[in-house]
């Protein structure tokens, strides 16, 4: 059993609903058991002219090697309508794998810790909900100091019905 935090978000077709939906998938998981959802955070979209984000953190305990846990993750974003037309492009559902355990992983379809959560306060605020917040990620790099040296701006936090 690992613990392992997902990324979620959404700019497209209802997103709080496709949050909703994606949680309700990723509790169904084999091997798996979703631990813990944080509050939903919505924001604007770091490039112009697409909607509004809406963004979560949920926990799992998982059995599933990393690869599989990415096909499945994958699996569940094109259930969910996900298209990929151009890279950062809207969508309806984007699953991204921030820590897998202890684990780094640098394969070509899978890199953790997820490259660029340390810039992401829509990643950051949410995982520091449902982490310890001495939580060190297998990098070396401590929560603390990454949320410490990114802002809590532009972030709406809605607490999920
Ligand atoms: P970003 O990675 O900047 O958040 P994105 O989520 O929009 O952008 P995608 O188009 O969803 O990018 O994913 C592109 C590829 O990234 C996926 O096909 C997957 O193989 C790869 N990838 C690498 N590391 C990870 C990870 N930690 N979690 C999910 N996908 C990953
Ligand atoms: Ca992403
Ligand atoms: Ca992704």
């Amino acid at each position: 059993m690992e613990r392992i935090y997902i990324g979620l978000g959404s700019n497209l077709a209802a997103p709080d609903q496709q949050l909703r939906s994606a949680i309700e998938a990723l509790a169904l998981l084999p091997c798996t058991t979703l631990v813990g959802v944080s509050a939903f955070y919505q924001s604007d979209s770091l490039l112009p002219g697409q909607p509004r984000y809406t963004n979560a953190v949920a926990a799992l305990d998982s059995d599933l090697a990393p690869l599989a846990l990415l096909d499945a993750l994958q699996a569940i974003e094109n259930d969910q309508g996900r298209e990929r037309l151009e890279r950062w492009g809207p969508r309806t559902l984007d699953l991204d794998i921030l820590l897998f355990g202890d684990r780094l992983i640098d394969e070509p379809r899978l890199k953790v810790p997820h490259y660029q959560m340390h810039l992401r306060p829509f990643v950051l605020y949410p995982l520091a909900e449902l982490a310890p917040s001495t939580l060190q990620l297998s990098d070396g790099r401590q929560l603390s100091d990454l949320l410490a040296a990114c802002p809590f701006v532009g972030l709406e936090r809605i607490l999920p019905d």
